[in-house]
């Protein structure tokens, strides 16, 4: 294995580092025991070859197939267009031949050319409708669409270069529910998402994103090919992901289209039961309150039930799948998809408010708009309190399964992330919520865990700098000695600060206030796409950045662009979260301490990858500033701070200021 792993670090590049060196030992050993594994890799240990030598050595030995699965799509690209084309060369010598990999998307990814050329469009949501310059927009980007089809061999999304509204391509594509499936459809010898599927049936090696892993292992659609090894890279985001595929939502605008797709295969008194229902439905979403639904609603009792019973009908009324000709199958498909979306939504919702509430499995709540984004409409959505028990039973219970991070310690060991996942926690059992794996877990699946640390020296490179004279963080907006001591900080660096705000209304409070009193240069999140204000970002070193969520995990600018990184609370979910809030009470109810297992632990979890963000290289040097002076004095603070690593800490402002002033002197 290290000489296998030596030749691969040769061709990239790179040195060889011993955090790497373990983890793919730890890595080759799971694979032969068929044990679990959790590794902590930090930035830097070179991780994705760590696990992918291992990986292909496996899948070319047995002929078998390896799934790599990612949260994002920036880690997607450096396997496939970086670290695997580097490896299938440098490899084949030792392995025998040439490993072989592929990418696999979900199908919705992928053209359909069924419902191309059958003209089968969605029907255009209200808001659309009303606007004739959408219309037309769409109808100009559907054309494109059409041009395309002949000059892409893929027919992957990701390379419509410049894209296409999310409106435009659903008028091209299918879920795996709504599509015919290869035998009965016309186009299914040419059909782009099936070639992309048999394609990845012969490579070793298939990179994905959790969301079809979680498909795959969740919902029983089988989408991946067989595979008996699983690596989840970005293990610090599977339990969010896998929530989010197991989350269903209902809206009048869905009822309505379901009824519009029925009306033309089932008699129109039938669909426009549906109608009704949508429309009764619409009128008590309105008077909804924003938030958790802890009881069933009154009004909505019947509206569900009728929304449950009438969407039957119309499935019922669809008649046999095989019959017709293909037009017919492929309209009846398409009704079918969407009228099962809302009964099987109606059902799960009439089911989710029964017996006592801490007992129950699902959370129901009803979204408000964000005043973001363009204005979404009033929706109910349910979500599983938890996904472990789902998790151990049909991913852990089929495939061997590696998961890997920057982040799976929280307060100095694993167990939490373990816990969320379904795996027996090292330290003994706790809280478990309703949906979570049961106590029997403490006998298996097996699994170890390994942390390989990192190679860079945080005591050296990095000042966390805990801001104790500052006042608790409030309710209305920044304090104003927030905005001083941004101030301060940022000119004291010369610009080369990150600024991580728990909400975009405190990052767009922090831009407007201080473009008055500086002149640094200030980018905030949302002016303008997030790539493109990262890699100004990272351009220019007198600039500042500004934002929130999506920053404080997908940020990666090494070098003096980046030396400070600000963040101004303490990143617990909101009190209205409703599925943060849920979990919480339901370990409370259990006798457990739900804000240790729920909100300190989510908090923990953002604060580490946050501060990530400072140092991305050896060379790199700079501070955190945590302004939130709780992280220092509170009793959680403790927990929280043991959940990032060992940087310098200091409480002093002058010593920091003078610190990123010397930093800001040798960068020049
Ligand atoms: S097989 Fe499915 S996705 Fe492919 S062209 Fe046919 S309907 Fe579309």
């Amino acid at each position: 294995m290290n000489e296998l792993l030596a030749t691969a670090v040769g061709a990239v590049g790179g040195s060889e580092r011993p955090g790497q060196v373990a983890m793919a030992e730890a890595v080759g050993r799971s694979i032969r025991t068929g044990d679990h594994l959790a590794v902590q890799a930090g930035t830097g240990t070179g991780k994705s070859l760590a696990y992918l030598v291992p990986a292909l050595r496996h899948a070319v030995a047995t002929e078998g197939t390896v799934v790599v699965s990612t949260a994002t799509i920036a880690l997607q690209r450096q396997l496939i267009d970086r670290d695997l084309p580097r490896l299938e060369k440098a490899l084949a010598k030792e392995l025998g031949r040439k490993p072989t990999f592929a990418i696999l998307k979900g199908r919705r990814n992928y053209l359909c050319l069924n419902k191309l050329d059958s003209g089968m469009e969605d029907e255009p949501d209200d808001a659309v409708l009303f606007d004739p310059f959408a219309v037309s927009r769409i109808g100009r980007e559907v054309t494109r669409l059409r041009e395309w089809v002949s000059d892409t061999e893929t027919g992957d999304r990701d390379e419509l270069v410049p894209g296409v509204s999310e409106q435009a391509w659903r008028q091209v594509a299918v879920s795996a529910r709504e599509c015919l499936g290869k035998s009965r459809c016309p186009m299914g010898a040419d059909c782009f998402a099936e070639k992309a599927r048999e394609e990845a049936g012969r490579a070793d090696l298939i990179v994905t994103n959790h969301a079809l892993l979680a498909i795959d292992a969740l919902q029983g659609y089988q989408v991946l090919p067989e595979h008996d090894l699983v690596i989840v890279d970005e293990a610090h985001d599977l339990v969010d992901r896998v929530t989010s595929v197991a989350t269903a939502e209902l809206t009048s605008g869905v009822v309505t289209a379901a009824a519009r797709r029925a009306a033309r295969i089932v008699d129109q008194e039938i669909a426009d039961r549906l109608l009704e229902a949508g429309d009764g439905l619409a009128l008590i979403m309105d008077d909804l309150p924003v938030g958790r639904l802890d009881e069933m609603p009154k009004p909505l009792s019947g509206t569900l039930t009728a929304l449950r019973d009438a969407a039957h009908a119309c499935i019922t009324g669809l008649g046999s799948e095989k019959s017709g000709d293909v037009d017919v199958q492929t309209a009846r498909k398409l009704a079918l998809s969407q009228l099962e979306e809302v009964h099987d939504t109606a059902v799960r919702l009439l089911d989710a408010w029964d017996g006592d509430v801490s007992q129950r499995r699902d959370v129901v709540w009803r979204t408000g708009d964000s005043g973001m984004g363009p204005p979404r409409p009033p929706t109910i959505k349910v979500a599983p309190l938890a996904v472990s028990g789902l998790l151990r039973e049909r991913l852990f219970g089929q495939t061997t399964t590696v998961l890997t991070s920057a982040t799976l310690t929280l307060g100095g060991n694993f167990d939490s992330m373990a816990r969320s996942w379904g795996l027996p926690p090292e330290n003994g059992p706790s809280e478990q919520l309703p949906g979570a794996a049961t106590e029997k877990s403490i006998e298996g699946p097996k699994w170890t865990s390994l942390d390989v640390g990192s190679p860079f020296d945080h005591a050296r490179k990095g000042i966390l700098y805990l801001a104790k004279h500052l006042p608790p963080p409030g309710r209305d907006g920044l304090p104003p000695a927030y905005l001083d001591e941004i101030k301060e900080l940022m000119e004291s660096a010369g610009g080369r600060t990150l600024g991580l705000f728990s909400s975009m209304r405190a990052a767009k409070q922090a831009t407007e206030e201080l473009r008055k009193r500086t002149s640094l240069e200030i980018l905030c999140q949302g002016e303008d796409s997030t790539a493109l204000l990262v890699r100004k970002f990272a351009e220019d070193e007198a600039t500042c950045l500004f934002g929130t969520l999506s920053l404080w995990q997908g940020v990666d600018v090494p070098g003096p662009s980046l030396q400070l990184v600000i963040v101004d609370r303490i990143p617990f979910p909101r009190p209205d979260d409703p599925l943060a809030s849920a979990r919480q009470r339901a370990v409370e109810a259990r006798g457990g301490n739900g804000f240790l297992s729920v909100a300190a632990t989510h908090a923990a979890l953002l604060l580490a990858q946050g501060t990530g963000r400072l140092l991305r290289s050896t060379d790199d040097r700079g501070v955190i500033a945590i302004l939130d002076p709780r992280l220092a004095t509170a009793r959680y603070g403790g927990f929280l701070r043991s959940s990032l690593p060992s940087y310098w800490t200091t409480s002093d402002p002058e010593v920091v200021r003078a610190a990123l002033g010397r930093l800001d002197t040798s960068a020049d």
